[in-house]
């Protein structure tokens, strides 16, 4: 049985600037099924966040624009909904949480009144009961003394508060899908565990999809039942978590977990790998691979003409000439033992 709630196919994405076409999404395509997590991950500006914003429509046409592709969402064919139709789905089907709940959340209002504007959005509920559900969901994400809590304020809480509450807000409506974006980067390493969980427990208890955008490995371990690795704009790898974390097949996948710190590296004498160069130009992106510069394996062919999708294992495929059937063989690196959160 088809269990895909969203599927994102052939999306192409740019942005008009005074300086040219940045081509930031050059063929994406992904799908997410009911209840499981997907992690999207990748280097900053690798064209996660813009994949996502694109579904969720936040990006301002012109500059953005799509060129081609399609979205489903829940078995419909969301790519051209205007506006008014995207404010009946975000919020109530598909939520997100951003990096920095300071600058999403309105210092100006009350926490209580932030969760509750978008249940009486969505819902039609009375005033009395969306602040009984308001409190009942801040007590679900931990935050103590919840109706006292509902008269605080955004700049009254620590920064892991005010994720939670972000939280709260974005799962009152028990959207199909929850979009969470960096959502750990700006906490300390405890905090990030307790939210990690959090969402965790109410994906399960809510039956939520996770799409999580990160470029933490660790976090991904953590969470993701199925990665996507993004590199300039395009999936370079896409498999479940064991595939890509113990058996990865494309170089830049390779690099990420090189630079991953595990608690089981075995020489902990040397730094950490890093992956050499920069991303290519989106204004003129290469011909060939787009990772053809920083690849320790690259071949004449990568740098003339672009990999096709290989099958590997399952629904585990990357695009990389390696995998072609006249590549060289190389020695593949191991990376089971710095995977520690797998272990
Ligand atoms: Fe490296 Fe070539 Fe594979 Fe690109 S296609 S990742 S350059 S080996």
């Amino acid at each position: 049985m088809d269990n895909k709630l969203l599927e994102i196919k052939d999306l192409y994405f740019s942005f008009d600037t005074y300086a040219g076409e940045v081509q930031a999404v050059r063929g994406v395509s992904l799908y997410v099924n009911s209840k499981e997590t997907l992690a999207l991950v990748g280097e900053s500006g690798c064209g996660k966040s813009v994949t996502i914003q694109n579904v969720m429509k936040l990006i301002p046409s012109p500059p953005g624009r799509l060129k081609s592709g399609s979205i489903i969402f829940n078995g419909k064919d969301i790519t051209n909904y205007k506006a008014k139709e995207m404010q009946k789905l975000r919020g109530k089907e598909m939520a997100m949480i951003f990096q920095d709940p300071m600058t999403c959340l309105d210092p100006t209002m009350k926490i209580g009144k932030l969760i509750i504007e978008g249940m009486l959005k969505h819902e039609k509920i009375t005033r009395v009961e969306a602040e009984k559900r308001a409190i009942s969901m801040l007590s679900k994400v931990g935050i103590s003394n919840p109706d006292k809590s509902m008269n605080r304020y955004p700049h009254q809480l620590s920064g892991g508060m005010r994720q939670r509450v972000m939280i709260a807000m974005n799962l009152t409506c028990s959207p199909k899908i929850l979009f969470a974006d960096e959502p750990t980067t700006a906490l300390d390493v405890t905090t990030q565990s307790q939210i990690l969980e959090l969402m965790n427990k109410l994906k399960d208890e809510m039956d939520t999809s996770i799409v999580l955008i990160t470029h933490d490995l660790g976090v991904v371990a953590r969470m993701a039942q199925r990665i996507c690795v993004m590199y300039a704009g395009k999936i370079v790898e896409t498999g479940s978590s064991n595939e890509i974390f113990y058996n990865p097949m494309h170089p830049y996948t390779w690099g990420l977990l090189s630079s991953m710190p595990g608690k089981n590296r075995i020489d902990k004498s040397k730094f950490l790998e890093t992956i050499p160069g920069s991303p290519p130009d989106l204004f003129a992106p290469p011909i060939g691979c787009s990772f053809a510069a920083r690849c320790s394996y690259c071949m004449g062919i990568c740098k003339k003409e672009q990999p096709e999708k290989v099958s590997i294992n399952g629904e585990h495929s990357a695009a990389c000439w390696l995998l072609d059937q006249r590549a060289p063989n190389i020695n593949r690196p191991v990376f089971k033992s710095q995977v520690g959160a797998l272990d």
